[in-house]
């Protein structure tokens, strides 16, 4: 992992340059490039512009680590707000939490009861719920919270990064429960014991654990396959599979974040591939911007221009 890499995913988890930085007015201006706004109108209203060329939504509220337990209350409150308007407008949108968002670091039981909840109010509507999956500390737990929410719903979905290690066995016992999966390459610092640190060998674990889904073993009532990349040499070997497996469009989608390759979003969604665009938004932005750039650290250019027009 490079040096500029590290670095950003040090910087996210640091409060005193969070403190700083979401002050500052260029680094403010800059974050607009991955999210419309910090408000849920703004990403509806993103949502709503992208809808007419095919591309679907994710919703996400910003926030992670609670500080206290109480604030939980209100990322419930507020995801079932998110619902309405996703109703009133029409759209096709999903939602997307953090387990440490509904205040899993606190009390489990109540962070399992909360995700239930919002997990009956999106079935209720015909949609889903996903789990982002954070740093690993919380990946078995994160897997046991999605396991039993499962045994009540199919309209609920993990992601899982191929950068861990641990990744292809905890895939063969989700795919044998029919399970959504968001497969992502994976967004946080982790040491070598625990994820590739190789960028080529993540992306070959990307590719097989994708193709591993799309095997035939996979295709479970209450299946789906998220392929969670910007990667358009992914992209593009995993169309050529399921292209020489005939395998059906029912079976996968692609998703992206808001601003990024969206070229490429609408190019997917005019070749009749489904697409769906997870747009961010809230005022805890810090930490997700930074794994942002860490992903990409050439935008760190498009930072220093804002600083320098200020
Ligand atoms: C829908 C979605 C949900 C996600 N959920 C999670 C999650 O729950 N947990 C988690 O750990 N990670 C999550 N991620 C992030 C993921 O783990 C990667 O860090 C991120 O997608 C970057 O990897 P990549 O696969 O796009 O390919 P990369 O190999 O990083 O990039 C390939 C190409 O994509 C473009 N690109 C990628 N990132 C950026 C960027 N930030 N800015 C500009 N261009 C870029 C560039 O052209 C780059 O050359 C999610 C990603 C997506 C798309």
């Amino acid at each position: 992992m490079n040096l500029a890499r590290r670095l950003l995913l040090w910087a996210s988890t640091n409060a005193w340059l969070r403190e700083r930085a979401m002050r500052t007015r260029f680094v403010r201006l800059s974050v607009r490039k991955f999210m419309p706004g910090e408000q849920i109108n703004d990403a509806i209203e993103a949502a709503v512009r992208l809808q007419p060329s095919g591309v679907n939504a994710i919703f996400t509220k910003l926030g992670e680590n609670l500080a206290e337990l109480t604030e939980a209350e209100q990322v419930y409150a507020h995801y079932l707000k998110v619902l309405e308007r996703i109703k009133e407008t029409g759209i096709s949108g999903e939602i997307s939490i953090k387990p440490t968002q509904l205040g899993y670091d606190q009390d489990r039981e109540i962070c399992f009861d909360y995700c239930m909840k919002i997990m009956k109010a999106c079935e209720a509507q015909g949609t889903l719920f996903w789990i982002d999956m954070e740093g690993s500390l919380y990946t078995q737990g994160t897997i046991d919270l999605f396991t039993r929410l499962r045994a009540h719903s199919e309209c609920v979905g993990i992601a899982i990064q191929a950068y861990l290690h641990r990744t292809d066995a905890d895939l063969e016992a989700l795919a044998a429960l029919g399970s959504k999966i968001r497969m992502v390459k994976g967004a946080y610092l982790e040491p070598a014991d625990v994820a590739f640190p190789d960028k080529s060998t993540v992306n070959e674990q990307f590719v097989k654990n994708c193709m591993r889904l799309l095997r035939p073993d996979a295709d479970r009532p209450g299946a789906l396959l998220h392929i969670a990349t910007h990667d358009t040499n992914i992209q593009d070997r995993l169309l050529a599979h399921v292209a020489e497996h005939g395998i059906e469009k029912r079976r996968y989608e692609f998703a992206m974040l808001y601003g990024i390759n969206s070229q490429r979003q609408l190019h997917l969604a005019a070749r009749g591939e489904r697409v769906r665009c997870l747009v961010a938004y809230g005022e805890y932005w810090f930490p997700w911007y930074m794994r942002r750039l860490a992903e990409r650290p050439a935008n760190i250019g498009f930072v220093l221009r804002n600083a320098l027009k200020r």
